[in-house]
């Protein structure tokens, strides 16, 4: 089985301090909120104990990504997609239920994402975009070096792909990425691909 360590919610922690009294090693600190990595010893008293359900445990190693079909990707593309236009449906209507299904549909565009396998902790897509941003983002490079040298991958960064083409609806501002073919529709906006234009980098 994995190591475990602990790791606290703040927006759920209720200051209650069951935690500290539990943890064997003073690992748990509700002054400055932080659950020392390197004193935790993985237990899982402080998860038991808690009452707001504010800490889980996770592995310090996470498993390698998982490969997917092209089938499955398709799949959470289009997904993607509908959320994307649900989203943009959303932030026209009037009212704070609209605003709320907004936010909903882009968190469940994100985790889709994750899902399609871009995301992952330790894999190698995220260290390839750690890698990029620390050679092309001067604002995010302490960062970026930051987490390349505390994470620890556990696969090799993907050879470099070759340059997709990008391409923008000129009506909604959707970005299509990859070969545009003449029955293309905007999935936002419905409109053909003679509205889109091609993006330069
Ligand atoms: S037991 Fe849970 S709610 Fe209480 S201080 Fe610890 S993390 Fe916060
Ligand atoms: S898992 Fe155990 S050692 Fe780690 S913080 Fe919780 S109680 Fe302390």
């Amino acid at each position: 089985m994995a190591e475990l360590f602990a790791v606290r919610n703040l927006r759920l922690c209720t200051k209650d301090c069951l935690c500290l009294y539990v943890c064997p090693t003073g690992a748990t600190d509700t002054e400055n909120s932080i659950i020392d990595r390197e004193k935790c010893i993985g237990c899982g008293r402080c998860a038991a104990a808690c009452p707001s359900g504010a800490i889980s445990m996770v592995p310090k190693e996470m498993p390698p990504q998982q490969p997917k079909s092209d089938q499955v990707i398709d799949a959470l593309r289009v997904l993607i997609q509908s959320k994307n236009q649900a989203e943009l449906v959303a932030s026209q209507l009037p009212g704070p239920l609209a605003e709320a299904i907004r936010r909903s549909c882009r968190l469940m565009a994100e985790d889709l994402c994750r899902e399609a396998g871009y995301m992952l902790p330790q894999s190698g897509n995220t260290r390839a975009l750690l890698e990029h941003l620390s050679a092309t983002e001067a604002c995010a490079k302490e960062l970026a070096d930051s987490l390349l040298s505390s994470l620890s991958f556990n696969e090799p960064a993907p050879a470099a792909a070759a340059p997709v083409e990008k391409w923008r609806c000129t009506v909604c501002g959707y970005l299509h990425e990859g070969p545009l073919p003449d029955d293309f529709h905007c999935p936002r906006c419905g409109q053909p691909a003679s509205v889109f234009v091609r993006v330069e980098e």
